[in-house]
């Protein structure tokens, strides 16, 4: 054997096995903080955010019907350094603050929040870079976030100085989003969004055509990094398409949603991952090509918080805190695998806070890595196979809704993940429909025939 073949060097260089090929990020997503959570016996005022709910028997880590009380914050953010504390960096996709009116907060109350949630971050990681995105509850009004300069981007991009470059600090402040290579290395990006200027809440910006110039922004970033052979990975709070839970609920004004997928499906060879909050739940949207192959795959981290969401329709929409480790090719930014760990809340204000892996992708779905081409082997699996579904509604709450999966909530999974374009989300709920319904007369033999007994 030469000393020069690849095998005779990595016999030298102790750097070459599969460890030094893969690294690991946390992905962490809608922390909710609310900070005047307490143990109250008066129901009526353990959290702000529970709204007019009574709120019986509040424990310490939390309530289903609350925001996350800070020791839920210390807990998880501990938990993370316990189980990966070295990690090569980390994803934070916003929204810090309670659910409550804006009247209960303001601006300074907001910032306060980010800095408090910053700060632990910084203590408990010190030599962590953080890639950060602000949510819609991260501004004053909420989900009101400019298309301009304001006080909110200034005051945050300070807030985040640590982990910004002199570049990010310049577009931040224009528009709260930036870019970097990952890490300082050649050939890798974050793109970081500000989706938030895209969400149909957002009454500033929804008639604007690319709202603080940053699709076009985009574009060119994405043009470049292809031009210098980069990979990237896009993390932003508020994405695009369907909210799995409720039929016909999409987050983006329409424009900015057919903008986003065409952006994606032109630039999709550089784009290696897509990472992103603001459902709570853990789900995930496919890409496809014009002629249907799987092209990107965005990931929706489930929150912290397991607060039940007020969004009407939506039925018993709480979920256990959740926290998430990737795991990357450090070369192509491949994403491999993925292992979410899990707060049982109920167990954790029974008995104490125990975290515990939930599940682990390639383990659970039996994939290779969670490529595009894996992911959509993920969604045929939940399509086709009823254990697979049932599998995958349990992890969408991390373990909270343990109820079937009937086929009216498999039609809302399947489309959401499948179609985040708005008219193609619309035929998949019509064609999913008409697929069940095809199945129908055999099931309605059944209690018709049965009718027919005068016995029954
Ligand atoms: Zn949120
Ligand atoms: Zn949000």
């Amino acid at each position: 054997m030469s000393l020069t073949s690849p095998i005779a060097l990595c016999l030298l260089l102790s750097s070459c096995g599969a460890q030094a090929l893969s690294g690991h990020f946390w992905h962490i997503t809608d922390l909710h903080w609310d900070p005047q959570y307490k143990m109250s016996s008066d129901p009526k005022s353990v959290c702000p955010s529970s709204g007019s709910q009574a709120v019986h028997n509040a424990g310490r880590w939390g309530d289903y019907l609350c925001d996350s009380p800070w020791d839920l914050i210390i807990s998880s953010i501990y938990t993370m350094r316990h189980i990966l504390p070295d990690p090569d960096f980390i994803l934070w996709t916003g929204d810090d603050t309670p659910h409550v009116p804006n009247e209960q907060l303001g601006e300074e109350a907001v910032l306060q929040i980010i800095a408090n949630v910053t700060h632990i971050l910084q203590e408990v990681f010190p030599d962590t870079k953080v890639y950060s995105a602000m949510g819609n509850h991260d501004f004053h009004p909420k989900s009101q976030l400019p298309a301009e300069e304001n006080s909110g981007y200034l005051r945050t991009a300070e807030l985040w100085g640590r982990w910004l470059d002199s570049s990010s600090v310049v577009t931040f402040r224009k528009g709260a989003y930036y870019t970097e290579r990952l890490l300082n290395k050649s050939g890798q990006r974050v793109i970081v969004l500000n989706t938030n200027l895209y969400y149909n809440q957002n009454k500033l910006t929804m008639d604007l055509p690319d709202p603080a110039d940053q699709f076009k922004w985009l574009e060119q970033e994405l043009t470049s990094a292809a031009a210098s052979k980069e990979k990237v990975y896009i993390i932003g709070h508020v994405p695009p398409g369907f909210f799995e839970k409720k039929r016909h609920t999409s987050w983006f004004t329409q424009h900015f949603n057919e903008r986003y997928i065409e952006i994606i499906r032109k630039h999709h060879p550089v784009i290696a991952g897509q990472f992103f909050g603001h459902q709570h739940t853990d789900s995930f949207h496919m890409f496809y090509d014009s002629s249907g192959s799987p092209i990107s795959t965005m990931f929706l981290a489930p929150g912290i918080t397991p607060w039940k969401t007020t969004l009407p329709g939506v039925e018993n929409g709480a979920n256990n805190p959740g926290i998430r480790v990737f795991e990357y090719d450090r070369t192509t930014l491949l994403v491999k695998d993925m292992v979410t760990y899990y707060l049982n809340l109920t167990h954790a204000n029974l008995v104490g806070p125990r975290w515990e892996k939930e599940y682990r992708l390639t383990e659970s779905f039996r994939v290779p890595d969670a490529s595009a081409r894996s992911m959509h082997g993920v969604l045929r699996q939940i399509e086709t196979d009823d254990c697979a579904l049932q599998r995958y509604y349990r992890f969408n709450s991390v373990n909270y809704d343990l109820s079937r999966c009937d086929s009216a909530c498999r039609t809302k999974h399947v489309c959401a993940i499948r179609e985040v374009d708005f008219t193609r989300y619309e035929s998949c709920v019509v064609t999913e429909g008409v697929a069940l319904l095809s199945l129908a007369p055999v099931l309605l033999l059944l209690p018709a025939a049965l009718s027919w007994n005068p016995i029954m």
